[in-house]
Protein backbone atom coordinates (compact mmCIF):
# COMPACT_ATOMS: atom_id res chain seq x y z
CA UNK A 1 0.00 0.00 0.00
CA UNK A 2 1.23 3.51 -0.90
CA UNK A 3 0.33 6.23 1.82
CA UNK A 4 1.04 9.62 0.88
CA UNK A 5 2.11 12.45 3.59
CA UNK A 6 1.05 15.79 3.47
CA UNK A 7 3.29 18.11 2.00
CA UNK A 8 4.81 21.06 3.53
CA UNK A 9 6.13 22.86 0.98
CA UNK A 10 4.83 26.27 -0.16
CA UNK A 11 3.78 25.51 -2.86
CA UNK A 12 2.50 23.22 -4.73
CA UNK A 13 0.10 22.66 -1.62
CA UNK A 14 -2.09 19.66 -0.91
CA UNK A 15 -5.27 18.91 -2.94
CA UNK A 16 -8.45 18.50 -1.51
CA UNK A 17 -9.85 15.36 -3.63
CA UNK A 18 -13.31 17.54 -5.29
CA UNK A 19 -10.81 19.32 -6.55
CA UNK A 20 -8.59 17.04 -8.15
CA UNK A 21 -11.74 15.73 -8.85
CA UNK A 22 -12.91 18.58 -10.64
CA UNK A 23 -9.61 18.81 -12.62
CA UNK A 24 -9.81 15.31 -14.00
CA UNK A 25 -12.36 15.82 -17.08
CA UNK A 26 -13.53 14.41 -20.10
CA UNK A 27 -12.61 16.88 -23.32
CA UNK A 28 -15.17 19.26 -24.32
CA UNK A 29 -15.35 22.20 -26.42
CA UNK A 30 -13.56 24.69 -25.49
CA UNK A 31 -15.47 26.94 -27.73
CA UNK A 32 -18.73 26.04 -26.43
CA UNK A 33 -20.73 27.81 -23.89
CA UNK A 34 -19.88 24.81 -21.44
CA UNK A 35 -16.71 26.05 -21.28
CA UNK A 36 -18.12 29.89 -20.45
CA UNK A 37 -19.78 28.78 -17.20
CA UNK A 38 -16.48 27.32 -16.42
CA UNK A 39 -14.42 30.38 -17.29
CA UNK A 40 -16.70 33.05 -16.24
CA UNK A 41 -17.24 31.61 -12.44
CA UNK A 42 -13.49 31.47 -12.25
CA UNK A 43 -13.15 35.58 -13.42
CA UNK A 44 -15.95 36.41 -10.67
CA UNK A 45 -14.68 34.06 -8.06
CA UNK A 46 -11.14 35.67 -8.49
CA UNK A 47 -12.12 38.91 -8.43
CA UNK A 48 -13.93 38.57 -4.90
CA UNK A 49 -10.92 37.15 -3.50
CA UNK A 50 -8.53 40.18 -4.91
CA UNK A 51 -11.57 41.96 -2.84
CA UNK A 52 -11.58 43.82 -6.25
CA UNK A 53 -14.48 45.75 -7.70
CA UNK A 54 -13.71 47.38 -10.95
CA UNK A 55 -10.67 44.96 -11.90
CA UNK A 56 -10.18 42.72 -14.91
CA UNK A 57 -9.25 39.33 -14.11
CA UNK A 58 -7.01 37.57 -16.53
CA UNK A 59 -5.86 33.97 -16.39
CA UNK A 60 -3.12 32.19 -18.35
CA UNK A 61 -1.87 29.19 -18.65
CA UNK A 62 1.58 29.26 -17.10
CA UNK A 63 2.45 29.97 -13.29
CA UNK A 64 3.08 32.95 -11.12
CA UNK A 65 6.35 33.60 -13.03
CA UNK A 66 4.63 34.25 -15.51
CA UNK A 67 1.62 36.05 -13.94
CA UNK A 68 5.13 38.74 -13.25
CA UNK A 69 5.54 39.12 -17.22
CA UNK A 70 1.69 40.09 -17.75
CA UNK A 71 2.28 42.61 -15.47
CA UNK A 72 5.16 44.20 -16.51
CA UNK A 73 4.75 42.93 -20.68
CA UNK A 74 0.82 44.38 -21.19
CA UNK A 75 1.71 47.84 -18.92
CA UNK A 76 5.41 48.58 -19.70
CA UNK A 77 7.49 49.98 -21.87
CA UNK A 78 11.61 49.68 -22.45
CA UNK A 79 13.78 52.23 -20.65
CA UNK A 80 10.68 52.43 -17.83
CA UNK A 81 11.72 53.11 -14.22
CA UNK A 82 10.79 50.47 -11.80
CA UNK A 83 11.04 50.61 -8.07
CA UNK A 84 11.45 46.89 -6.09
CA UNK A 85 12.98 46.36 -2.79
CA UNK A 86 15.06 42.22 -2.59
CA UNK A 87 14.70 40.60 0.40
CA UNK A 88 13.94 37.53 -0.83
CA UNK A 89 14.48 35.22 -3.65
CA UNK A 90 11.07 35.67 -5.06
CA UNK A 91 11.23 39.60 -5.10
CA UNK A 92 14.94 39.08 -6.46
CA UNK A 93 13.65 36.99 -9.61
CA UNK A 94 11.14 39.43 -10.21
CA UNK A 95 13.87 42.22 -10.13
CA UNK A 96 15.64 39.97 -12.70
CA UNK A 97 12.89 39.59 -14.91
CA UNK A 98 12.46 43.70 -14.99
CA UNK A 99 16.28 44.07 -15.60
CA UNK A 100 15.99 41.27 -18.60
CA UNK A 101 13.05 43.26 -19.95
CA UNK A 102 14.71 46.17 -20.50
CA UNK A 103 13.55 48.11 -17.64
CA UNK A 104 15.28 50.02 -15.04
CA UNK A 105 15.04 48.89 -11.77
CA UNK A 106 15.98 51.36 -9.04
CA UNK A 107 16.53 48.34 -6.56
CA UNK A 108 16.25 49.14 -2.61
CA UNK A 109 18.27 46.33 -1.12
CA UNK A 110 16.53 44.83 2.06
CA UNK A 111 17.84 42.20 4.58
CA UNK A 112 16.20 39.31 4.04
CA UNK A 113 13.94 38.91 7.17
CA UNK A 114 12.46 42.59 6.91
CA UNK A 115 9.80 43.28 4.91
CA UNK A 116 9.34 46.35 2.13
CA UNK A 117 10.81 49.68 3.49
CA UNK A 118 7.89 51.71 2.92
CA UNK A 119 9.66 55.06 4.38
CA UNK A 120 12.63 54.22 1.76
CA UNK A 121 10.29 53.85 -1.43
CA UNK A 122 8.61 57.40 0.03
CA UNK A 123 12.46 58.98 -0.31
CA UNK A 124 12.94 57.65 -3.56
CA UNK A 125 9.65 58.30 -5.05
CA UNK A 126 10.15 62.29 -3.61
CA UNK A 127 12.91 62.64 -5.60
CA UNK A 128 11.85 61.29 -8.58
CA UNK A 129 10.47 64.39 -9.77
CA UNK A 130 10.57 63.61 -13.32
CA UNK A 131 8.38 60.67 -12.34
CA UNK A 132 10.56 57.97 -14.27
CA UNK A 133 9.71 55.55 -12.33
CA UNK A 134 6.42 53.84 -13.56
CA UNK A 135 5.58 50.84 -11.67
CA UNK A 136 6.42 50.05 -7.78
CA UNK A 137 6.88 46.36 -7.19
CA UNK A 138 6.00 44.72 -4.13
CA UNK A 139 6.35 41.41 -3.05
CA UNK A 140 3.62 40.79 -0.60
CA UNK A 141 4.54 37.33 1.36
CA UNK A 142 8.15 36.55 0.81
CA UNK A 143 8.15 32.69 0.45
CA UNK A 144 11.75 32.42 0.55
CA UNK A 145 12.13 34.18 4.58
CA UNK A 146 8.40 34.32 5.47
CA UNK A 147 8.02 37.41 5.82
CA UNK A 148 4.60 39.74 5.00
CA UNK A 149 5.03 43.32 4.02
CA UNK A 150 2.67 45.87 4.68
CA UNK A 151 1.05 46.69 1.29
CA UNK A 152 -1.22 49.52 2.56
CA UNK A 153 1.78 51.15 3.62
CA UNK A 154 3.52 50.78 0.28
CA UNK A 155 0.34 52.66 -1.14
CA UNK A 156 0.31 55.42 1.60
CA UNK A 157 4.23 56.08 0.63
CA UNK A 158 3.21 56.29 -3.22
CA UNK A 159 -0.08 58.78 -2.41
CA UNK A 160 2.25 60.59 0.23
CA UNK A 161 5.32 61.19 -2.55
CA UNK A 162 2.57 62.59 -4.64
CA UNK A 163 3.74 60.31 -7.35
CA UNK A 164 1.58 58.09 -10.33
CA UNK A 165 3.60 55.04 -9.98
CA UNK A 166 1.52 52.25 -10.64
CA UNK A 167 1.88 49.42 -7.49
CA UNK A 168 1.91 45.68 -8.66
CA UNK A 169 1.95 43.25 -6.16
CA UNK A 170 2.94 40.03 -5.97
CA UNK A 171 0.56 37.57 -4.31
CA UNK A 172 1.72 34.25 -5.57
CA UNK A 173 1.80 33.14 -2.14
CA UNK A 174 -0.86 35.20 -0.06
CA UNK A 175 -3.56 35.31 -2.21
CA UNK A 176 -6.29 33.13 -1.03
CA UNK A 177 -4.88 32.36 2.02
CA UNK A 178 -3.80 35.49 3.80
CA UNK A 179 -5.69 38.95 3.83
CA UNK A 180 -5.15 40.65 0.12
CA UNK A 181 -7.16 44.25 -0.75
CA UNK A 182 -6.59 45.23 -3.92
CA UNK A 183 -8.78 47.77 -4.01
CA UNK A 184 -8.18 49.40 -0.39
CA UNK A 185 -4.89 49.14 -1.07
CA UNK A 186 -5.22 50.29 -4.43
CA UNK A 187 -2.88 47.68 -6.41
CA UNK A 188 -2.45 48.49 -10.13
CA UNK A 189 -1.75 44.76 -10.94
CA UNK A 190 -2.56 41.27 -8.77
CA UNK A 191 -0.37 38.34 -9.22
CA UNK A 192 -1.41 35.01 -8.07
CA UNK A 193 -0.61 31.38 -9.39
CA UNK A 194 -2.74 28.18 -8.73
CA UNK A 195 -0.37 25.65 -6.82
CA UNK A 196 -0.77 27.56 -3.45
CA UNK A 197 -3.83 29.04 -2.01
CA UNK A 198 -6.05 27.99 -4.66
CA UNK A 199 -4.55 24.53 -3.94
CA UNK A 200 -4.44 23.21 -7.71
CA UNK A 201 -1.58 21.80 -9.73
CA UNK A 202 1.00 24.24 -10.93
CA UNK A 203 -0.16 26.07 -14.49
CA UNK A 204 -2.31 28.91 -13.97
CA UNK A 205 -1.01 32.40 -14.06
CA UNK A 206 -3.82 34.23 -12.21
CA UNK A 207 -3.85 37.87 -12.72
CA UNK A 208 -5.82 41.46 -11.74
CA UNK A 209 -5.68 44.63 -13.27
CA UNK A 210 -7.08 47.69 -12.13
CA UNK A 211 -8.96 50.20 -14.47
CA UNK A 212 -5.74 52.32 -14.26
CA UNK A 213 -3.26 49.52 -15.63
CA UNK A 214 -5.59 48.46 -18.22
CA UNK A 215 -4.88 51.89 -19.52
CA UNK A 216 -1.54 51.82 -19.31
CA UNK A 217 -1.58 48.82 -21.98
CA UNK A 218 -2.49 51.02 -24.80
CA UNK A 219 0.79 52.97 -24.38
CA UNK A 220 3.26 50.13 -22.97
CA UNK A 221 5.02 48.56 -26.01
CA UNK A 222 7.09 45.67 -24.37
CA UNK A 223 6.77 42.84 -26.77
CA UNK A 224 4.00 40.51 -25.88
CA UNK A 225 2.00 37.59 -27.49
CA UNK A 226 1.10 34.79 -25.56
CA UNK A 227 0.23 37.15 -22.79
CA UNK A 228 -1.20 39.87 -23.98
CA UNK A 229 -4.19 40.73 -21.94
CA UNK A 230 -6.41 42.27 -24.96
CA UNK A 231 -6.32 39.11 -27.26
CA UNK A 232 -7.12 37.43 -24.09
CA UNK A 233 -10.47 40.02 -23.32
CA UNK A 234 -11.53 39.66 -27.15
CA UNK A 235 -11.38 35.74 -26.21
CA UNK A 236 -13.50 36.22 -22.94
CA UNK A 237 -15.87 38.04 -24.81
CA UNK A 238 -16.62 35.01 -27.00
CA UNK A 239 -16.55 32.72 -23.95
CA UNK A 240 -12.88 31.37 -25.56
CA UNK A 241 -9.10 31.68 -25.15
CA UNK A 242 -7.33 33.41 -27.91
CA UNK A 243 -5.27 29.65 -27.83
CA UNK A 244 -6.35 26.67 -25.98
CA UNK A 245 -7.42 27.17 -22.52
CA UNK A 246 -6.39 24.54 -20.05
CA UNK A 247 -9.75 23.34 -19.34
CA UNK A 248 -9.34 20.90 -16.35
CA UNK A 249 -7.46 23.25 -14.31
CA UNK A 250 -10.00 26.06 -14.83
CA UNK A 251 -12.70 23.86 -13.40
CA UNK A 252 -10.08 22.68 -10.98
CA UNK A 253 -10.29 26.52 -10.08
CA UNK A 254 -13.66 26.83 -10.21
CA UNK A 255 -13.89 23.96 -7.77
CA UNK A 256 -11.53 25.68 -5.25
CA UNK A 257 -13.39 29.20 -5.49
CA UNK A 258 -16.59 27.32 -4.32
CA UNK A 259 -14.64 25.60 -1.31
CA UNK A 260 -12.92 28.84 -0.59
CA UNK A 261 -16.00 30.58 -0.30
CA UNK A 262 -18.10 27.70 1.51
CA UNK A 263 -15.58 27.85 4.10
CA UNK A 264 -15.84 31.72 3.53
CA UNK A 265 -12.52 33.96 3.52
CA UNK A 266 -12.10 35.62 6.60
CA UNK A 267 -12.74 31.97 7.94
CA UNK A 268 -10.06 30.40 5.29
CA UNK A 269 -7.71 33.45 6.81
CA UNK A 270 -8.14 32.95 10.37
CA UNK A 271 -7.28 28.99 9.86
CA UNK A 272 -4.26 29.79 8.36
CA UNK A 273 -3.29 32.91 11.45
CA UNK A 274 -4.30 29.96 13.75
CA UNK A 275 -2.07 27.46 12.00
CA UNK A 276 0.82 29.64 11.84
CA UNK A 277 0.71 30.71 15.26
CA UNK A 278 0.10 27.09 16.50
CA UNK A 279 3.53 26.70 13.95
CA UNK A 280 5.21 29.91 15.86
CA UNK A 281 4.71 28.27 19.62
CA UNK A 282 6.79 25.18 18.23
CA UNK A 283 9.48 27.13 16.93
CA UNK A 284 9.91 28.90 19.98
CA UNK A 285 9.67 25.51 22.17
CA UNK A 286 12.54 24.32 19.82
CA UNK A 287 14.50 27.63 21.24
CA UNK A 288 15.04 28.23 17.26
CA UNK A 289 14.31 31.08 15.60
CA UNK A 290 12.34 32.67 12.49
CA UNK A 291 14.07 34.54 9.96
CA UNK A 292 11.64 36.92 9.71
CA UNK A 293 12.78 39.74 11.91
CA UNK A 294 9.57 40.80 13.95
CA UNK A 295 6.34 39.52 14.61
CA UNK A 296 4.36 41.95 12.55
CA UNK A 297 6.14 40.25 9.38
CA UNK A 298 5.78 36.79 10.17
CA UNK A 299 4.32 35.14 7.47
CA UNK A 300 0.61 33.31 7.98
CA UNK A 301 1.49 30.95 5.08
CA UNK A 302 5.40 29.42 5.65
CA UNK A 303 7.73 29.79 7.69
CA UNK A 304 11.66 30.03 7.50
CA UNK A 305 13.14 28.60 10.21
CA UNK A 306 16.88 29.15 11.25
CA UNK A 307 18.81 26.68 12.76
CA UNK A 308 22.02 26.59 14.62
CA UNK A 309 25.51 28.53 13.13
CA UNK A 310 27.38 25.57 11.56
CA UNK A 311 24.28 23.14 11.38
CA UNK A 312 23.09 22.77 7.60
CA UNK A 313 19.58 23.35 7.25
CA UNK A 314 18.94 21.66 4.24
CA UNK A 315 19.87 18.25 5.86
CA UNK A 316 16.57 18.76 7.80
CA UNK A 317 14.66 18.55 4.33
CA UNK A 318 17.00 15.44 2.84
CA UNK A 319 16.13 12.90 5.55
CA UNK A 320 12.83 14.36 6.15
CA UNK A 321 12.19 13.19 2.72
CA UNK A 322 14.32 9.70 2.69
CA UNK A 323 12.91 8.60 6.59
CA UNK A 324 10.08 10.05 7.09
CA UNK A 325 8.48 10.99 3.35
CA UNK A 326 7.25 13.99 4.37
CA UNK A 327 7.88 17.22 2.29
CA UNK A 328 9.36 20.81 3.90
CA UNK A 329 11.47 23.31 2.12
CA UNK A 330 14.67 23.91 1.93
CA UNK A 331 16.18 27.87 2.04
CA UNK A 332 16.93 29.68 -1.29
CA UNK A 333 19.65 32.60 -1.92
CA UNK A 334 21.32 33.77 0.85
CA UNK A 335 19.58 31.72 3.46
CA UNK A 336 20.30 28.14 1.45
CA UNK A 337 21.42 26.06 4.17
CA UNK A 338 20.74 28.64 6.93
CA UNK A 339 16.79 28.20 7.18
CA UNK A 340 14.45 25.51 6.30
CA UNK A 341 10.84 25.94 5.44
CA UNK A 342 7.09 24.82 6.87
CA UNK A 343 4.71 25.60 4.34
CA UNK A 344 1.40 26.18 6.62
CA UNK A 345 -0.74 26.99 3.62
CA UNK A 346 -4.24 25.54 1.49
CA UNK A 347 -5.57 22.90 2.40
CA UNK A 348 -4.60 22.14 5.69
CA UNK A 349 -6.07 21.32 9.02
CA UNK A 350 -4.51 22.17 12.74
CA UNK A 351 -4.24 17.80 13.18
CA UNK A 352 -2.11 17.88 9.78
CA UNK A 353 -0.22 20.48 10.98
CA UNK A 354 0.79 18.47 14.19
CA UNK A 355 2.03 15.61 12.14
CA UNK A 356 4.32 17.84 10.27
CA UNK A 357 5.36 19.54 13.35
CA UNK A 358 6.22 16.17 15.15
CA UNK A 359 8.35 14.73 12.10
CA UNK A 360 9.86 17.72 11.89
CA UNK A 361 11.03 17.14 15.50
CA UNK A 362 12.25 13.62 15.00
CA UNK A 363 14.21 14.29 11.96
CA UNK A 364 16.02 17.19 14.15
CA UNK A 365 16.58 15.04 17.06
CA UNK A 366 17.97 12.52 14.91
CA UNK A 367 20.10 14.90 13.20
CA UNK A 368 21.79 15.73 16.73
CA UNK A 369 20.12 18.91 17.05
CA UNK A 370 19.72 19.70 20.95
CA UNK A 371 15.20 19.02 21.02
CA UNK A 372 13.20 17.82 23.26
CA UNK A 373 10.83 15.16 21.35
CA UNK A 374 7.28 16.15 21.76
CA UNK A 375 7.98 19.91 23.18
CA UNK A 376 7.40 21.46 19.77
CA UNK A 377 3.87 19.45 19.05
CA UNK A 378 2.94 20.24 22.89
CA UNK A 379 3.21 23.92 22.38
CA UNK A 380 1.13 23.81 19.11
CA UNK A 381 -0.91 21.05 20.82
CA UNK A 382 -1.92 23.50 23.68
CA UNK A 383 -2.52 26.40 21.20
CA UNK A 384 -4.55 24.69 18.72
CA UNK A 385 -6.70 22.65 21.40
CA UNK A 386 -10.46 23.60 22.37
CA UNK A 387 -11.71 24.17 25.78
CA UNK A 388 -9.60 26.08 27.02
CA UNK A 389 -10.04 27.34 30.20
C1 LIG B 1 5.86 30.48 -5.80
C2 LIG B 1 6.10 31.94 -5.93
C3 LIG B 1 6.37 32.53 -7.16
C4 LIG B 1 6.63 31.75 -8.40
O1 LIG B 1 5.53 31.08 -8.83
P1 LIG B 1 5.67 29.90 -9.89
O2 LIG B 1 4.27 29.46 -9.97
O3 LIG B 1 6.60 28.89 -9.30
O4 LIG B 1 6.18 30.49 -11.14
C5 LIG B 1 6.49 33.90 -7.21
N1 LIG B 1 6.39 34.65 -6.11
C6 LIG B 1 6.15 34.11 -4.90
C7 LIG B 1 6.03 35.01 -3.72
C8 LIG B 1 6.00 32.74 -4.77
O5 LIG B 1 5.77 32.20 -3.57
Amino acid sequence: MSFQNPVFIPGPTNMPEVIRQACYMPTIDHRSPVFGGILHPCLEGVKRVLKATDAEVFIFPSTGTGGWEVALSNTLSAGDGVLAARNGMFSHRWIDMCQRHGLKVQIVETPWGEGIPAERYEEILRADTSHSIKAVLATHNETATGVRSDIAAVRRAIDAAKHPAMLFVDGVSSIGSMDFRMDDWGVDVAVTGSQKGFMLPAGLAIVGFSPRALAATKTATLPRTFFDIADMAKGYANNAYPYTPPVGLMNGLKKSLEIIEAEGLEAVFARHTRIATGVRHAVQAWGLTLCAARPDLYSDTVSAIRTPEGFNATEIVTKAARDYGMAFGVGLGEVAGKVFRIGHLGSLTDAMMLSGLATAEMVMVDLGLNITLGSGVAAAQAYYRHGKA
